[in-house]
């Protein structure tokens, strides 16, 4: 079963307004021979609008970095999935670990985003990870489970047609440091027949799974060389279209 890759540049707390619709721009021009990848960019809430309108004939596609669950409320500071989805965006990226790290998101909360963003209508990309921390106590496989199972537990297969996962480790997350192509590939293997276990073949099949950490333009091919990896989630070589766009042309 083919699966297209899904290379998503997560633009976090960088760029004005101005400066995301520059960069949007640049990068749109630049994708315009591109085939059989996906591209999506999550700039800032601030920044949606303003992007969605500037690579609306583009086919470049607009994501969210978070979302609160309620649908509307006095909730002051947040965004909920419906006011994203009018903003023009495809995709909402949740759980990524600064939110958990330093929002303190939790496993239940992420389940309740996932499930508004499904009902808006919203691709969710669901992001999980092991700390340096973890990984060193062995613990990586039972914390992934752990992420994956009470992120998704009680959705029906109906549901996550459109679920994106990422494995983004987080020690590798803006450090400069990859997991090295053996254990990124071990991992995605993993994810693959949990996937299977928790929800059947086919989903597992169907379902893309990225990588995220530290993904360059000098390390892109080998990773998107992996067999189970289905894309890419870039933070830092997102910003500047001109490397981003050698990490969307990896096979070049
Ligand atoms: C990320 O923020 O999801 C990420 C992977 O960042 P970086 O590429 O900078 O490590």
């Amino acid at each position: 079963m083919s699966r297209i890759p899904l290379i998503a540049g997560n633009w976090k707390m960088y760029k004005t307004g101005p400066e995301a619709v520059e960069t949007a721009m640049e990068l749109a021009g630049l994708c315009s021979d591109v085939r059989d990848v996906e591209v999506m960019i999550a700039p800032t809430y601030l920044s949606l609008p303003l992007v969605a309108a500037s690579i609306k004939d583009t086919d470049v596609k607009l994501g969210a970095q978070n979302l609160y669950f309620e649908k509307q409320g006095a909730f002051t500071g947040e965004v909920s999935a419906d006011m994203i989805k009018a903003a023009g965006a495809e995709y909402v990226i949740i759980g990524h670990s600064e939110r958990r790290q330093y929002f303190g998101e939790t496993d239940s909360l992420v389940f309740k985003k996932i499930k508004s963003a499904i009902e808006a209508g919203l691709k969710p990309v669901l992001c999980i990870g092991e700390t340096g921390k973890q990984k060193d106590e062995e613990k990586t496989f039972t914390v992934l489970d752990k992420q994956v199972s009470d992120g998704l537990k009680g959705f029906g297969l109906d549901e996550l047609d459109d679920l994106v996962l990422a494995y983004e480790p987080v020690w590798a997350i803006g450090t400069g440091k990859t997991a090295d192509t053996g254990q990124v590939n071990e991992v995605h293997q993993y994810l693959r027949s949990l996937l299977e276990k928790l929800f059947s073949k086919d989903f597992s099949h169907r379902t893309r799974i990225l990588y995220g950490g530290s993904v360059k333009p000098e390390n892109a091919k080998d990773l998107m060389g992996i067999e189970d990896v289905d894309g890419a989630l870039v933070g830092g070589a997102s910003l500047d279209a001109n490397k981003f766009i050698n990490i969307i042309k990896y096979n070049k």
